[in-house]
């Protein structure tokens, strides 16, 4: 007897649907057709199932604060972070729990099942990581929930950043974090990703630095990452996040740049929601699009794994926890929009996350975890395109959510009375 049966999966990479059996939370058989008892059969009708979505930048403390205590009018990152200085006295532990236990109830309802979040812990009460460590705890059962120590005012730059990001290691935190482009100098700035690696590499723990969001093509902090990393021996538990300023950079230092990065196994994480609306603001025209040289990382054979970074908080005023939304500004603020890249950008989503947040493959497998999405497309594009419903939202073999499909009713002479939004075109093949 299974627990589960889903009938008619269209697996992302698979031409022909499959029935997936689960049992005592795992996938125990995907076959063409499976004739057994289940307790609940979900007919995908053809439909897509993937592995849950993964968001490998996000902040979770300041989420869902937008208009406290204003609202950003310049729109820009250095706004942003002054904004959130004004807030950080004002937060109580109740406050940013709420706020990102609310948060988490939307991110399931998307099928968003692992984020990692960096936590400022550059308030000497450690409010903030207090409060999500303990959300960390609640949200176990249905959300792989990583912390990053992150001295938003800078590790130098701010008093008591050192000591406080070694007190958040201590409660728990998982990885170390930074942000060197935002120390007083250059010189402050790569001492920082010296000492942080350094720390990452004393506890065994990753690292994940804010790195070069800037404009600045002369910002070249992910260099210094790379070298530490492959000195301290941190390959593969590494990661450059925004790294901007790769954009603006000299095409021949960045055709040196890239092998190394390479070389140091980093993961890289671009967040097109907020760079694409942060970059660029002190340019007139031509503007500067704000995303680092995915194309070229892709080609060298890096992890680049996309990242939504923000939702309603000081630095963006959109957001959704919709990695389908992440994933479709990726392709149009790089542009990639060849079949492969448009489907690589939705591995990036799933697979390429877990990668860089250093999880188990989430690949749908025999023997793997029964932790999936069943969504209202086809194949992964049409997922993209139509940033498609979740109508189902399972981990380990649990159904977590479901949404309705959605259909429009017409009222047109002539014309059908219903519109499915994911069957009016046919699937383009390669
Ligand atoms: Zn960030």
């Amino acid at each position: 007897m299974l627990d589960i049966l889903v009938r008619a999966a269209r697996l992302p990479d698979a031409k022909l649907p499959a029935d997936i059996a689960i049992r005592d939370g795992r996938i125990v058989e995907i076959a063409p057709r499976i004739e057994a008892q289940a307790a609940r059969v979900i007919d995908a009708a053809g439909q897509l199932v993937a592995p849950p979505f993964v968001d490998p930048h996000f902040h979770m403390d300041a989420t869902l604060s937008l208009g406290l205590p204003r609202l950003n009018r310049s729109g820009t990152l250095l706004e942003g972070i002054a904004l959130w200085g004004e807030l950080k006295p004002l937060l109580t532990p109740e406050a940013v729990m709420e706020r990102a236990l609310r948060y988490c109830d939307l991110a399931v309802s998307q099928g968003l099942l692992a984020i990692r979040s960096h936590v400022d812990v550059c308030d000497d009460r450690l409010t903030a990581t207090e409060a999500l460590l303990e959300v960390r705890r609640r949200v176990a059962p249905y959300i792989d929930l990583q912390l990053v120590a992150f001295p938003q005012d800078g590790l130098y730059r701010s008093p008591n950043a050192e000591k406080n990001l070694l007190r958040a290691l201590d409660m728990g935190v998982d990885v170390v974090g930074g942000i060197p482009h935002f120390e007083r100098t250059m010189q402050a700035g790569t001492d920082s990703v010296r000492r942080l690696c350094e720390i990452a590499a004393d506890r065994g723990l990753p690292v994940d630095l804010h790195c070069d969001e800037s404009d600045d093509p002369l910002s070249r902090h992910i260099e210094t990452l790379a070298a530490e990393t492959l000195r301290l021996g941190l390959q593969g538990r590494a990661t450059g996040s925004h790294c901007t300023s790769m954009h603006s950079m000299d095409n021949y230092y960045a055709s040196k740049l890239i092998p190394l990065i390479a070389e140091a196994g980093l993961h890289i994480i671009p967040n097109p929601l907020i760079n694409i609306t942060l970059q660029g603001r002190s340019d007139t025209y031509p503007r500067r699009r704000g995303l680092t040289r995915i194309a070229e990382l892709r080609a060298a054979g890096v992890n680049v794994a996309l990242g939504q970074d923000c939702t309603m908080d000081p630095w963006y005023p959109l957001g959704s926890a919709d990695m389908l939304e992440v994933a479709h500004m990726g392709i149009h603020a790089v542009p990639m929009t060849s079949r492969e890249a448009m489907a690589w950008a939705f591995r990036s989503v799933t697979q390429g996350g877990a990668a860089a947040m250093g999880l188990p493959d989430p690949t749908l497998r025999v023997g793997g975890p029964a932790s999936l999405v069943i969504l209202q497309a086809r194949d992964p594009i049409e997922a993209i395109r139509l940033r498609a419903t979740r109508l189902y939202v399972l981990r380990e073999g649990r159904i977590l959510a479901e949404t309705a499909p959605r259909q429009a009713r017409l009222s047109l002479p002539g014309r059908p009375e219903t519109l499915d939004p994911a069957a009016y075109a046919p699937i383009a093949e390669d």
